[in-house]
């Protein structure tokens, strides 16, 4: 497999960071950013490399050269006049091969690409995109993903959107059939999302790969900023998925959003006192935070999926406005009680999602590699606690919701928190040591 780097664009909104050079070339902890992508690829065997350049272009490649000092292969597209982030690929068709990788130069990641490679070869489409939550989807490109990860709509960061959207964020990593280039015309600037993607889009020709690895674009001050804190922590690296991760796993009714009984429309989700500072500071941190819970409203016909969907697009808009965000949300429709009168019957059934089974947690931790001995169950309910000890994860029961009143198990938190803020704080403040960590582990 061969990589197309785009490192032609202006590197305006950097400021003084960027000094004379290139965005691709500004350092990130005492590496240009196109450094780490080599890097990245050369670890996964991708080691014929094609760089765009334009815009002080000719500084790229006295640094980078041919490539050997770091043991890949660098070729260079030159462009006069910028053509865009399509316009550069046409009659690269070629020269590709079947599937290639493509980066813009100006994002920092450190991905697992074999396994987003095989994603990409296992389905029919024409281009993969990587994509995931960031803490700025309001001025992001949004996807909107079926359940079968084919992506269906793109929502352009330009254009203003009055509707609730999920935090599916275009990170600027794809893997795409070197076939879509032949739609790119010859010496005209077109834009990769804007006058390739989109058309594809419509034909439910592209994929979304979902991950939660790091992929962060340094393109404003504050955000350069923080990818170079996260790169000095090693955050970066430790999110790649060929290492065991670490999640906090929360409940969503009592614990994220007031508790109000039964959600059945996106009307009824608030958010809890704190939230948004607590999901923060998990972002922040080499925890990926995960979202699991039980919502029988489907199973008793309160609601259809699609409506339970639609909350969680409430939710991640409202947490999204606010700089926040969670990994990923998984929910069991399920009930195991039948013979209600307006019961919807395909969901009564005994199933091993329902907390207190941990089907959801085992299938968060299949997905992203998590290792739960290391890993927390934050909620307000004894199902919650009952969840997380079943899955052997460290378990802190939240004072806001029910706070524990359900009484529904006997089982006692490994710790107590006023809210969710307070819990986060905890464990990253290293008070609530993990399971994995502690001598004796005691449950009442
Ligand atoms: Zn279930």
């Amino acid at each position: 497999m061969k990589a197309v780097i785009m490192a032609g664009g202006k590197g305006t909104r950097l400021g003084q960071r960027t000094l004379d050079l290139p965005k691709p070339l500004v350092p990130v902890n005492g590496k240009p950013v196109l450094e780490h992508q080599i890097d990245n690829f050369a670890r996964y065997g991708i080691t014929e490399i094609w760089v765009v350049i334009g815009h002080l272009g000719e500084q790229i490649e006295q640094h980078l050269g041919d490539g050997s000092q770091y043991g890949v292969s660098i070729r260079y597209i030159r462009e006069d006049r910028p053509l865009g982030t399509a316009g550069a690929l046409h009659g690269m068709q070629e020269t590709l091969g079947e599937s290639f990788v493509l980066a813009y130069g100006d994002v920092v990641f450190d991905v697992n690409l074999g396994q987003m490679i095989d994603y990409h070869l296992a389905h029919h489409w024409l281009g993969t995109l990587a994509v995931h939550p960031n803490n700025h989807p309001y001025d992001s490109d949004v996807l909107k993903v079926g359940v079968d990860g084919t992506v269906q709509a793109i929502y352009p960061k330009n254009e203003k959107r009055d509707f609730d959207y999920r935090n599916c964020v275009n990170a600027g990593l794809f893997v795409l059939r070197s076939s879509l280039i032949a739609a790119i015309a010859p010496d005209a600037k077109q834009d990769l999302e804007k006058d390739v993607l989109t058309h594809l889009i419509a034909e439910g020709a592209i994929g979304a790969y979902k991950t939660t690895e790091y992929m962060k674009d340094m393109g404003t001050p504050d955000r350069f900023d923080k990818v170079q804190a996260h790169m000095e922590q090693g955050v970066v690296h430790a999110k790649n998925l060929s290492q065991k991760q670490k999640a906090i796993f929360l409940d969503r009714d009592g614990t994220i959003n007031r508790y109000v009984g039964l959600v059945t429309n996106p009307d009824a989700l608030e958010l809890e006192t704190f939230v948004i500072d607590a999901l923060k500071r998990i972002n922040d941190s080499s925890f990926l935070c995960i979202v699991v819970t039980n919502q029988p409203v489907v199973a008793r016909n309160l609601c259809t999926e699609e409506e339970v969907d639609r909350i969680h697009d409430r939710m991640e808009t409202l947490l999204g406005n606010e700089g926040a965000y969670v990994d990923d949300i998984l929910y069991c429709p399920h009930h195991p009680d039948r013979g209600y009168p307006e019961e919807n019957k395909a969901y009564k059934i005994a199933c091993s999602c329902r907390k207190p089974g941990i089907g959801m947690v085992l299938e968060a931790a299949g997905r992203y590699n998590i290792d739960l001995s290391a890993s927390y169950f934050i909620g307000d309910t004894t199902v919650d606690i009952q969840t997380g000890y079943n899955a052997q994860t460290t378990t802190i029961l939240v004072g806001t919701g029910l706070g524990g009143s359900d009484d529904k198990y006997a089982i006692g938190p490994d710790y107590t928190a006023q809210h969710l803020l307070e819990a986060v704080d905890g464990i990253l403040s290293g008070a609530f040591q993990p399971r994995s960590e502690r001598k004796y582990v005691e449950h009442s």
